[in-house]
């Protein structure tokens, strides 16, 4: 596949790459941030679907079951307003009295007190087992209250059966309205710890039933201590009453554990049921994702970053190598000096230029005079010397930043004057003779004025039709002209007949 230039550029560039390499982690860093916050909420979403799905399944259990014992409470009082159960023999009387729901294995007992908390009436002996009753809460609030309805008492001990009941009663009333007893079923805690066992709630999750004035009847996991503990002032219970139903995260006052509470009331009982799982069960699983994804994804970044960066380095290292390689091949490895190729370049776009500005373009073309002598007489150690002193001599001739001075050939040199008339160009020739007549070599024993050039001058104004090519062709027929004029000496191309502008004498 071909890319557009442009782009290939851009691929190839080091801060393009840096760039990169910084910007795909940070896009990576955000989109796996998003990832695992979205994977926490779909964790609570998950926790808090669970705990409504519990709520209603215990809710139901208890609400049946409460109701199935209040309606054997009222079969009770409806049935002992049946004519005639007086004459009834006393097992008879229990037959009638109490259906078989007074058998189900969570009540405790089931009995009728006379307004004197007397027992009267026993679901399982004949006679009553005895015992009085009058001291208790809901006997005193049935005899109090006419219209109470189903009691809920608080936890209690059986003085029947030394179990851990909640006593459900309801008021029996005499013909005229008096109070005439009670009767009450005893419900085994037994019963809401075995509901509560058969749910697993992670290990600080808890499920909690309290009765409305804020004491707790069951917890699971089961703590003897737990249960009748009344909590109606902790913060979690004040919004159970008042919200009715609902969930929030909150801190329990029982252990400092932080908790996501979803609670509701149990029908119309005075039941306050919640189901707690612990935030950091919740978030238990969703943690070992995030450090898992997260220390992938941070190993990926550090990697990407880490190879670009290396990668960004290469590349500008090979930059660097390519435009040292660029100068090279544009420099002469002898003088130090800018080479053909690089005055080709430049000379072509110095003629273009003076067009555009019509500003005159000089050229001087710099030849050494027999310099094949010094060779032949010195050696060529000796001649590659004299031929970088000159170097010297032609650099320190110009001082404008655009001038160029470059070796074109052995002993042949340019200068590339823009914005020089002839006048000008013939000063700095004047220069250049001037500096070279003061060269010395004092190892080689060449003293000074032992060094000559000749100069060829052309200047043009530049000419879109016309290559470069023409001033150099005319500085060259210069310097033709100024050796066959006896050398050492300057030629303009612009006065080729005329008489040669001998020496630097003429110039200073
Ligand atoms: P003229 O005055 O006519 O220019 O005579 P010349 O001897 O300078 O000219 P010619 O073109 O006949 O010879 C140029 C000589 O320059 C040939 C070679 O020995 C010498 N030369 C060219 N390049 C180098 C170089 O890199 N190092 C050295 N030491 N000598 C070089
Ligand atoms: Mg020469
Ligand atoms: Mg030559």
């Amino acid at each position: 596949m071909v890319l557009p230039p442009r782009l290939a550029r851009r691929l190839r560039s080091a801060r393009t790459w840096i760039a990169l390499g910084v910007l795909a982690p940070v896009g990576m860093l955000v989109v796996s941030g998003l990832m695992l916050l979205d994977l926490r909420q779909d964790a609570w979403d998950k926790a808090e679907q669970t705990s409504k799905n519990l709520l209603q399944v215990i809710e139901r259990d208890i609400a049946r079951n409460v109701e199935i014992i209040d309606l054997s409470l009222r079969a009770v009082v409806d049935n002992l307003r049946v004519p005639g159960l007086d004459a009834l023999s006393p097992e008879m009387r229990q037959l009638v009295l109490f259906d078989r729901a007074a058998t189900a294995r969570d009540l405790g007992v089931m009995l009728v007190l006379d307004e004197h908390g007397d027992s009267v009436l026993d679901a399982w002996a004949v006679p009553a087992r005895r015992l009085n009753n009058a001291d208790r809460d809901y006997f005193r609030a049935h005899k109090a209250d006419p219209n109470l309805g189903l009691h809920i008492s608080k936890p209690l001990f059986s003085r029947l059966t030394g179990s851990r009941i909640v006593v459900l009663s309801r008021r029996i009333d005499k013909p005229d309205g008096s109070f005439s007893g009670v009767v009450l079923a005893g419900l085994k805690l037994d019963y809401f710890s075995r509901l509560f066992d058969q749910i697993g709630l992670g290990r600080d999750g808890a499920i909690n039933l309290y009765l409305r004035d804020g004491t707790r009847l069951m917890r699971q996991p089961y703590e003897e201590a737990d249960i009748g503990v009344n909590i109606a002032g902790a913060s979690t219970f004040r919004r159970f009453v008042a919200e009715r139903s609902g969930s929030f995260v909150g801190t329990s006052v029982r252990d400092g554990v932080e908790r996501h509470y979803t609670f509701n009331r149990v029908g119309d009982l005075p039941f306050v049921l919640n189901v707690a799982l612990a935030t950091r069960d919740i978030e238990a699983g969703w943690r070992i994702k995030a450090l898992v994804i997260g220390s992938v994804v941070l190993v990926l970044c550090g990697l990407t970053v880490f190879l670009s960066l290396l990668y960004g380095r290469d590349l500008r290292r090979r930059a660097v190598l390519q435009a040292e390689l660029a100068r090279l091949s544009r420099t002469d490895a002898l003088t130090d000096l800018p080479n053909r190729r690089r005055f080709d370049e430049v000379s072509e776009r110095a003629w273009k230029r003076a067009w555009h500005k019509g500003k005159p373009l000089s050229l001087l073309i710099v030849d050494a005079d027999h310099f094949k002598r010094y060779n032949d007489r010195y050696g060529h150690a000796i001649g590659d010397e004299v031929l970088k002193a000159l170097a010297r001599c032609l650099s320190a001739s110009v001082n404008r930043p655009d001038d160029l001075v470059a070796r074109v050939g052995g002993e042949e040199f340019v200068l590339l004057l823009p914005d020089t008339d002839e006048e000008g160009a013939s000063r700095i020739a004047g220069k250049v003779h001037e500096a070279v007549a003061a060269l010395t070599l004092p190892s080689a024993g060449i003293g000074a004025g032992a060094v000559t050039v000749s100069i060829g001058l052309a200047t043009g104004s530049g000419s879109p039709g016309e290559p470069a090519e023409a001033l150099y062709r005319a500085a060259d027929t210069a310097l033709y002209e100024a050796k066959a004029g006896g050398r050492n000496q300057t030629r303009c191309a612009s006065d080729p007949t005329g008489h040669p502008r001998a020496y630097h004498a003429s110039f200073v």
